[in-house]
């Protein structure tokens, strides 16, 4: 079973948006499972003292390497150690569908300025970014990571089949979507899509999916292309 294994100074912030709806639903069935620890926990001064001023001065605080390992040590876990940041790999459906295939992770969020380089390094911490912007700290980069990963999980998911055709499955975004009404406000449903001709359907998806690539994401359409040689 997908177990994380966070580490965190707010673990309240845990399960958050990950314990309603399809995430939530699969926690309580057991189809994968989380624990928050609490940095803060690991310390061992009469104040708790989790950071500290970084070292050449500048503005801010850093978390304490000391504490944070300590912390990583304590905690048994499977698969990777990952560490949200802002300076990390961007997070792609690849990757999270290579951490859903495996057995967990544990997940540091960082706080403050972030943490001492030397845990990254000496803890093997591989840095994760949900994207070009600054957030004030790890958790809601780590619930978006958990999102990703747990909707993969075998039986999450009633349709297998939903995942095939979904944006970045195939490095192409999604076609349009439409429901009944077949007319609302004047607008038609594409007629293809009430012929029940599913080899026609298919195409129309496909040709979809690779228009509003094309205009939307010309650099995934490229690679996109690329890839089909
Ligand atoms: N001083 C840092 C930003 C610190 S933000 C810098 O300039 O790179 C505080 C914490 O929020 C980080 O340690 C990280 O855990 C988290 N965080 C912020 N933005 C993030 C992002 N885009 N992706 C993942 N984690 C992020």
């Amino acid at each position: 079973m997908f177990n994380a294994q966070i580490l965190t100074l707010f673990p309240d912030m845990f399960p958050g948006s990950l314990g309603q709806s399809l995430a939530g639903k699969a926690l309580s069935d057991g189809k994968w499972s989380y624990a928050a620890h609490d940095i803060r926990s690991f310390t061992t001064d009469r104040h708790r003292t989790v950071d500290d001023h970084p070292a050449g001065g500048g503005a801010g605080m850093v978390l304490k390497p000391d504490v944070l390992a300590k912390a990583i040590d304590a905690t048994p876990h499977k698969g990777p150690r990952l560490l949200m940041s802002p300076r990390g790999k961007p997070l792609t459906q690849n990757f999270v569908r290579e951490l859903a295939a495996g057995e967990g992770c544990m997940i540091i969020c960082g706080r403050f300025e972030g943490i001492d380089e030397r845990v990254i390094e000496n803890r093997q911490l591989q840095e994760v970014s949900i994207g070009d912007y600054v957030l004030s700290g790890g958790e809601p980069a780590a619930l978006v990571l958990l999102d990703a990963a747990v909707r993969l999980l075998p039986g999450v998911m009633g349709h297998d089949q939903s995942h095939a055709e979904e944006s970045f499955e195939d490095g192409l975004l999604e076609h349009p979507h439409y429901t009944k009404p077949r007319i609302w406000e004047g607008l038609d449903t594409p007629d293809i899509l009430q012929s029940g001709d599913h080899a026609k359907i298919a195409l129309w998806k496909r040709q979809k999916r690779e228009e509003l690539t094309k205009n939307r994401r010309p650099d995934l359409y490229q690679k996109y292309l690329a890839a089909k040689g």
